[in-house]
């Protein structure tokens, strides 16, 4: 027996590795069942070369359990360790890595997110005592057996072992109760080593027989040792990729398509990405993307290692040029994490480039499922936009599909507006909007539909990338003034009219409606009465609902305007009905104010270069009096107008049209309505 002191410098190196791992013990398994891969994968190579010529066996690695024991045994038939390779490996190269390490993260133990190599010390983090049974492959080495309880100080000893490998026992310690679970084992060798290139088994299948299960001498294997993305693209088909989906996540939904990686220059990187279906919820569908090191599972939180869109992608990426044991802000630096997220970035635009290419009518058919994620890539990735921007679509109200640059060419002659603005319409809501989208169509224009969870940042992104245009929903104006041109339709009604119109709204106006009554000289088939809403307000609002920082504006109310068709005829039919049974009224109301306006415009001129103090009593009052005069007469006429046009049920129910047409009746307004319209029929 040879006894020994392990090369480190610190008196008891264990509890400060305990400490430091406190929150990721389970990678111990990990660690141990790479390291057995890796003896495997070198005994298999030495073979390839003619190097061992013995019977390589089954090279399975067995994990095992013993209750009563309170033991996990990692065991492997790869190339094992003679005695001095152990002294070695393992008490001075292994150890002093771990040494390494601790120095250098002593003062920053909060940066360490948990994925480090530290290797087979990572054993200590669970175990009192380990023992490694080893025989190495090389001729006439004979087993032994290496003991060390958790003190710098090991033992070796001759061991009995009939092949070559290794076994690693680790005897729990009193904390680590759980890893004696069978069930505790099976979930951790599922998540880390679903995908280790050399079967990995774990007790034994098990059978219903009569009334339980028993188990049969089937070993149970954990792993897929091939899984698809270390394959050949030219291997695989459709349904393979499929199907790897479906092991990755047995409850998902079927992908669009996917992404075989395969680089190995400048760095190393293979993997499959898959586009999943996003209508809505980007949060909840992001991180799916697993990341594998050399096919050990390493994480399956890739933000900082892809750009923050791709992290919609599920899928697999393995490389063994990603640190892993080091922090995200740290990673986010690496120039590998930087090179690799740029290559991903490129291969899936180029992917998307080449479907749209080739097979045009297959991408517009997946289009509403992917815009969601391309229209994220695009809006928060400058670079993916301009890959982006030759085949991210834009749809109409008619389910017509159209590139950027086709649509600006279909729309250019009729809608760009009198300072040479390309106007691109609309819609964000078919049903509410119909009527809108419906004028629009009439007039020659196309309506685009907007109504995806990202579009209103699309909209805006847009607008700075496109020269010379800019988004306005339909409902953001009548239909003349959505794209305004030279040419004007001329009012019938005259300057005083159009007051008396705009007045006469106004009285029939319910509090709380915040809408603002306007004329305008529309066509005469067009609607008497019609509802807009500033583009520039809604977009405010929505940016503010979406959390945009525009507070102010969230605050407002919401403000429509009511706009008055002076061409239409019911409107001219209401003028005339006010002129005669008004006009005359009116008139002498109207003369009696414009007298009262002339006196105290008099009133105000007598003081006007005086200073406050030079004003004397008398002239202060007759200004104060005038001005009432004014404000009863002018309340007065106002009165008569409301009189009038609360006797005029057609006012009431052209409001309540445009309302309605909007959806924005409700209640007991639209159960008035009701009756009201039954009553003039
Ligand atoms: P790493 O695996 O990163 O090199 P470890 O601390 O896990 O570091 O292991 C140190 C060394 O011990 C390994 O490089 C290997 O040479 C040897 N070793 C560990 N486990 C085994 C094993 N199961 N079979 C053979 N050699 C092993």
């Amino acid at each position: 027996m040879q006894k020994g002191r392990i090369g480190v410098t610190t008196e008891n190196i264990f509890p400060i590795i305990k400490k430091f791992l406190y929150s990721d013990h389970e990678i111990f398994l990990r660690e141990l069942v790479s390291n057995a891969v890796d003896a495997t994968q070198k005994l298999k190579t030495l073979a390839s070369v003619g190097e061992f010529n013995g019977d390589l066996g089954d090279d399975t690695i067995r994990i095992a359990v013993d209750k009563k024991k309170k033991t996990v045994t990692v065991s492997d038939r790869g190339v094992g360790m003679t005695p001095d390779e152990l002294d070695k490996y393992l008490n001075q190269i292994a150890f002093s890595s771990a040494n390494d390490f601790l120095d250098k993260y002593k003062e920053q133990a909060n940066a360490i997110i948990g994925h480090f190599g530290l290797g087979f010390y990572s054993s200590f983090m669970v175990a009192e005592k380990v023992e490694v049974v080893t025989r190495s492959w090389k001729e006439g080495e004979k087993a032994v057996k290496w003991t060390c309880d958790g003190s710098p100080e090991y033992q070796i000893e001759d061991a009995e072992r009939e092949h070559t490998g290794t076994d690693v026992i680790l005897h729990l310690d009193s904390e680590s109760k759980e890893f004696l679970e069978e069930s505790r084992i099976e979930e951790l060798l599922r998540k880390y080593c679903k995908f280790l290139p050399v079967p990995v088994a774990f007790g034994k299948e098990k059978e219903w027989k009569k009334d339980k299960y028993v188990d049969t001498d089937r070993d149970k294997i954990i792993n897929n040792t091939e899984p698809a993305w270390t394959r050949k693209p030219a291997d695989l088909k459709d349904e393979d990729y499929l199907s790897f989906y479906r092991e990755l996540y047995p409850a998902g939904d079927e992908p669009l398509f996917n992404i075989h990686l395969n680089v190995d220059y400048p760095f190393n990187l293979t993997g499959i990405l898959y586009f999943p279906r996003i209508k809505s919820n980007l949060e909840i569908q992001k991180n799916k993307i697993q990341l594998y090191s050399n096919q050990v599972f390493v994480t399956d939180s890739v933000e900082g290692i892809v750009p923050e869109f791709l992290t919609l992608l599920h899928g697999v990426l393995d490389s063994p040029d990603i640190p892993l044991n080091v922090s995200r802000s740290y990673l986010q630096s690496d120039s590998n994490v930087k090179k690799i997220s740029g290559h991903i970035n490129k291969k899936v635009a180029e992917r998307l480039g080449e479907i749209f290419k080739n097979n045009r009518e297959d991408f517009e058919k997946k289009w509403d499922d992917l815009k969601l994620f391309i229209e994220y890539g695009m809006i928060s990735d400058e670079k993916f936009y301009e890959r982006a921007e030759k085949f991210a679509l834009l749809k109409n109200t008619e389910g017509k599909y159209f590139t950027y640059e086709e649509y600006a060419n279909i729309i250019k002659e009729n809608q760009t507006d009198r300072n040479k603005t390309l106007v691109y319409l609309y819609a964000n809501d078919r049903d509410s909007q119909f009527t809108y989208i419906e004028k629009a169509r009439n007039r020659g224009y196309d309506v685009l539909m907007m109504d995806g969870q990202l579009d209103t940042h699309l909209i805006n992104h847009l607008e700075t990338k496109f020269k010379e245009s800019r988004f306005v929903r339909v409902d953001a104006d009548t239909v003349e003034k959505l794209i305004e041109k030279d040419e004007k339709t001329e009012s019938r009604l005259n300057e005083d009219q159009q007051a008396v119109l705009r007045e006469i709204f106004e009285t029939q106006l319910r509090t709380g409606d915040h809408l603002t009554v306007i004329t305008e000289a529309m066509s005469e088939n067009d609607s008497p009465v019609v509802i807009t809403r500033s583009e520039f307000m809604r977009r405010m609002k929505d940016m503010s609902a979406l959390g945009g920082g525009m507070g102010f504006y969230g605050d407002l109310p919401d403000s429509y305007n009511l706009v008055v068709n002076t061409n239409h005829e019911k409107i001219g039919g209401l003028i005339e009905v006010f002129t005669s049974e008004m006009g005359e009224k009116i008139r002498k109301k109207d003369a009696a104010i414009t007298a009262a306006g002339k006196e105290l415009e008099e009133a105000e001129n007598v003081v006007k270069d005086k200073k406050e103090e030079e004003k004397s009593q008398e002239e202060k009052d007759r200004i104060e009096e005038t001005r009432k005069k004014l404000d009863k007469l002018q309340d007065k006429k106002r009165e008569e107008i409301a009189k009038f046009a609360s006797g005029q049920p057609v006012v009431k129910q052209l409001i309540d049209l445009a309302l309605l047409a909007n959806n924005m009746l409700k209640g007991e307004d639209l159960s008035k309505f009701v009756q009201r319209s039954i009553s003039l029929l």
